[in-house]
């Protein structure tokens, strides 16, 4: 990202980051400790971090110290809680790490979490269970939940509730000019606008709060169907999802799963399709509104029932461990017949596509509707989400990215334009600013320049200001 407006950055070998640590309560390593590789290693284990320093913040005041400190040596400064979202190799930041920052309360009068910024969604959700609240996570229970709230939150019952950013009432951040402050819709507009879509790029947030569902229960799951059923079940499910009520969440994944553990056995080595499902409402609508894609083929499994919300990871099963992997993804503003034909013949069964898993989720339901408190959040009338993931030796993995990317130039006949925040993390440098609209851009980079006069946060994903 350029940044005219920030000052050389100095030689890393000439900064002294003992005066630093020193007055940190956390701890900070550079290059050479363990525990640096431990903290500064991310998911996508594809992508090399070599970052000046991690600081592993035992609170706010530690990041305050760190945005501080790398403004007066023109370091750029990068946040990570889990490495999920790796966007850049962090060369030469200052990395600071949330992990500590992991207290986590959740409120049964108020309906509300309050979590430090290292909490987990399977934190939340493991909390909830008791409760039976549970707050808008991801598919995957291993993400953190500042890093994907502040990206929009696009997850398994986004159609029945929105985004996870609409349900914020609070965050704790550290801007770029080293100041602590309390956003909310009433303290800090602009800020509490910017933090709900814009990612880390106005600031580090510390803790936030947001308000939880009471939904004990929920009927979901996925069915799985064999290598013969997968163009079938695919069409069927392009036309299945325009009657579905917004109560309902689906959506759908061609996968190649090798055989691992975890990986149940009838799924392992071959090439199989899953129908994703999360319906709010009773057993019985929700089995009525599946049955379509029940009877679409022969099920390897069916693993579709009523559930406690806490196990809503089970919908997706997404990996757990890190691995090298190249994702690619975009936005279409339909999937019609025609697309379908199109996707079958890029990652089909018969199209030996080296993709572990291609998905498609379809969004819609209540998303679009803005918030009464409007936020940095673009491009929710896209129809549906488009994902891919290859996995593999890192050599072989720029292939796999050229693969994905002709498959969506492929699709460009139903493209939306653009992509969501959290999923263009793979999509290559300057990928982020297609996940705003022009004019969101711009507030966000005029917010950029007035929250961060020295643009610590210039590896973050606002584009060039
Ligand atoms: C397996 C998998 C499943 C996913 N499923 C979904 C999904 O269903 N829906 C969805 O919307 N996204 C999903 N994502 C994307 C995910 O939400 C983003 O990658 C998110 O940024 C991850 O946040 P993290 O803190 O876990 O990751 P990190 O890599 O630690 O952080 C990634 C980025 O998040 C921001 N960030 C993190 N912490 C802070 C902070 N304290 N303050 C400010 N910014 C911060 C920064 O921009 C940072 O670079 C998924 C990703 C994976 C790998």
């Amino acid at each position: 990202m350029d940044s005219p407006q920030a000052p050389e950055p100095a030689t890393v070998h000439t900064i002294d980051f003992g005066a630093l640590s020193r007055n940190l309560a956390g701890t900070l390593y550079e290059p050479g400790a363990p525990v640096y590789d431990d903290l500064a290693t991310p998911w996508n284990l594809a992508v090399q971090t070599s970052p000046a320093a991690v600081v592993e913040a035992a609170n706010a005041a530690d990041v305050v110290e760190c945005v501080k400190f790398a403004a007066a040596n023109s370091l750029p400064v990068a946040v990570q809680a889990t490495g999920h979202g790796i966007a850049s190799n962090l060369d030469g930041a200052l990395l600071i790490h949330t992990r500590l920052l992991d207290a986590c309360t959740l409120n049964s009068d108020s309906n509300t979490a309050q979590i430090g910024a290292g909490v987990t969604w399977a934190t939340v959700l493991a909390q909830g269970a008791d409760l039976g609240l549970i707050g808008l996570c991801g598919s995957a229970p291993g993400v953190g939940v500042a890093g994907y709230t502040s990206g929009g939150g696009i997850g398994p019952m986004v159609r029945s509730f929105g985004a996870a950013s609409d349900k914020v009432r609070s965050f704790d951040v550290v801007t770029g000019d080293g100041e602590l402050r309390h956003a909310t819709a009433q303290s800090e507009p602009d800020l509490f606008w910017g933090l709900r879509g814009g990612k880390g790029s106005l600031g580090i947030i510390t803790g936030m709060e947001f308000e939880l569902l009471e939904l004990p229960v929920i009927y979901a799951g996925a069915l799985f169907f064999d290598t013969a059923h997968v163009e079938n079940v695919l069409r069927i499910w392009a036309q299945w999802c325009p009657t579905l009520p917004h109560t309902a969440t689906t959506s759908v994944a061609m996968m190649q799963l090798p055989p691992m553990p975890g990986v149940p056995e009838p799924l392992a080595g071959r090439f199989t399709i899953a129908v994703r499902y999360v319906f709010v409402g009773t057993a019985d609508d929700g089995a009525t509104w599946l049955a379509p894609m029940r009877s679409a083929g022969v099920l390897l499994m069916d693993a579709v029932g009523p559930m406690p919300s806490s196990m809503i990871g089970l919908v997706h099963s997404d990996p757990e461990d890190s691995m090298p992997a190249a994702e690619r993804s975009t936005l279409l503003a339909d999937f019609p017949r025609e697309a379908v034909e199109t996707l079958l013949e890029a990652a089909g069964p018969d199209s030996s596509s080296p993709q572990l898993m291609v998905e498609i989720r379809q969004l819609g339901g209540v998303l679009p509707q803005l918030p009464e408190t409007p936020s940095a959040l673009c491009h929710r009338e896209a129809g549906f989400g488009l994902h891919s993931v290859a996995v593999g030796p890192p050599p072989e993995l720029p292939a796999f990215g050229a693969h994905a990317e002709a498959m969506i130039q492929n699709m460009a006949p139903w493209a939306y334009g653009g992509s969501l925040a959290n999923f263009a993390t793979g999509n290559g440098a300057g990928a982020f600013a297609e996940s705003y609209t022009p004019s969101v851009l711009a507030k966000l980079s005029t917010l950029a320049r007035h929250f961060d006069p020295e643009n610590v946060f210039r590896l973050g994903q606002v584009p060039a200001r």
